[in-house]
């Protein structure tokens, strides 16, 4: 199996690629249908189109944080065919000079990304008619296309993913698939040897999860064809979510069935006689990259490669463990705060229903309590209790805490004997039982250790003592 990946991103610019409609793909409320339009996106004769220069800024941004080539010359191409979701008939795009070409992400190969302008919403669900909305039409939209290079589909869901993550951190689109802000497009082909089958692409895929169901549906499809004697047809196919399975939509147009040609009414544009658009320009704007942050946290924090990528995708939290982090000294801590952070404080704010929230908890204060924690005066169960209670809006510290709950770790042999010795007194059938043989009734020792001290006593020391006692 052979794939190659078409994804179309929306760029979250204030307003539409040639005109100066609002750009409402990213409002929270829903807009009405067909209010941000004007002459110019409805494609009325005799209007001119201008470039939105935020939206090529944000396509080159992208292609300087892969380190891909940044187009000098570029130009924007009529890609002509019919339909109603483009008025004009034909969409603004970029052919032959796409804004930026090469690169690589997640180490897959890419052609090129080039900027265009996005098609109304159709819908034809709605009963006898078909409506339109052009609140869309215009929009500026970001085309990525990857080399044939992927080879399974856990491949090309870890690229797209990598990519949304990109696009979010440089805060070039929300990339949200269910929202359509994303939209990727499969190109498969299989076969037996070096050579590439013919290809099929499939469309209407809004989530990462489909994308990886198509691909595999796809793939036994295209087999059990060949292995049949059949052929694979060159097509344009769909996704269906419900069947789960993928359907003939259209024959595929070739590049000369769209007639492209240079669109006279819109400049070249020489990049480096742009002074905005230099290199030392984009820098300044471009802020670290997911991969570069991996990289950073895996060097200067040594924490395990599950919890990086925890902080990558839920940035929110990484920025409270980085702060945590500079005001702990030592390794071991800063993997112990890392573990608090990615099971319990996540744990506590996706009960919530939410992906990070730290609550009352200040990083002075957790790290105080990861510091107890290191030092042995607080058990695990212990460091938890606290942590909850901050969390949740105590205003007492780590420490006042711990002293005024009876929290601190007892290590001391003496008071723990005397506690395990009342144990033993107060429970006579039990260690009855367990000198006949029922040795699981350890556990039993243990936890009325724990329940005595609230937690207090080190349940390793503790189990020491009750076994030399029993024996
Ligand atoms: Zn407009
Ligand atoms: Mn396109």
């Amino acid at each position: 199996m052979t794939i190659g990946l078409e994804i179309h991103a929306e760029l979250n610019t204030k307003s539409k690629m040639f005109c100066s409609c609002k750009n409402s793909s990213f409002d929270k409320e829903e807009v009405l249908p067909n209010t941000n339009i004007c002459p110019v996106c409805m494609g009325y004769p005799g209007t001119l189109p201008v470039i939105n220069k935020e939206a090529v800024r944000k396509v080159l941004m992208v292609g300087k944080a892969i380190g891909a080539n940044i187009a000098d010359f570029t130009e924007f191409d009529r890609k002509n065919y019919f339909y109603p979701d483009i008025p004009k008939g034909y969409q603004i795009s970029q052919y032959k000079y796409p804004l930026v070409s090469g690169g690589s992400i997640a180490g897959v190969k890419l052609t090129r990304i080039h900027l265009e302008e996005d098609t109304a919403r159709s819908s034809h669900d709605t009963g006898s008619v078909s409506l339109v909305d052009y609140n869309r039409a215009g929009v500026p939209l970001a085309e990525l296309v990857t080399e044939p290079v992927i080879h399974s589909s856990e491949e090309a869901m870890n690229f797209a993913r990598e990519y949304q993550l990109l696009l979010q951190y440089l805060n070039v689109s929300d990339a949200n698939m269910e929202k359509g802000e994303m939209r990727v497009e499969v190109n498969i082909s299989v076969s037996k040897d070096e050579t590439f089958g013919t290809k099929v692409e499939v469309k209407n895929i809004n989530s990462f999860k489909a994308a990886g169901k198509a691909i595999d549906y796809e793939f036994k499809r295209q087999v059990q064809l060949l292995e049949e004697g059949k052929s694979v047809v060159q097509e344009t196919r769909g996704w269906d979510e419900n069947k789960n399975s993928t359907f003939s939509q259209r024959a595929k147009e070739t590049a000369n069935d769209y007639r492209y040609f240079p669109d006279p009414d819109l400049p070249k544009l020489i990049i480096s006689e742009i002074p905005d658009f230099s290199d030392s320009e984009l820098s300044k704007i471009i802020p670290e990259t997911p991969s570069l942050k991996r990289e950073r946290f895996s060097k200067d924090f040594k924490i395990k490669d599950s919890d990086i990528e925890v902080y990558i995708s839920n940035r929110e939290a990484g920025e409270f463990f980085e702060e945590v982090a500079s005001l702990l000294n030592g390794q071991q801590l800063v993997q112990t705060a890392s573990n608090y952070i990615t099971s319990n404080i996540i744990g506590l704010s996706k009960a919530q229903g939410l992906s990070f929230n730290k609550g009352s908890l200040s990083p002075k204060a957790f790290a105080d309590l990861v510091a107890m924690n290191g030092e042995g005066e607080l058990s695990s169960s212990g460091t938890k209790t606290i942590l909850e209670l901050i969390w949740g809006g105590d205003k007492r510290s780590p420490k006042e805490i711990a002293l005024q709950d009876g929290l601190i770790q007892k290590n001391d042999v003496e008071e723990i004997k005397k506690m395990a010795e009342k144990i033993i007194e107060n429970n006579p059938d039990s260690v009855s039982e367990y000198k006949s043989g029922k040795e699981s009734l350890l556990q039993f020792f243990v936890g009325q250790g724990m329940k005595e001290s609230k937690g207090s006593v080190n349940p390793e020391v503790f189990k020491k003592i009750i076994l030399e006692l029993l024996k």
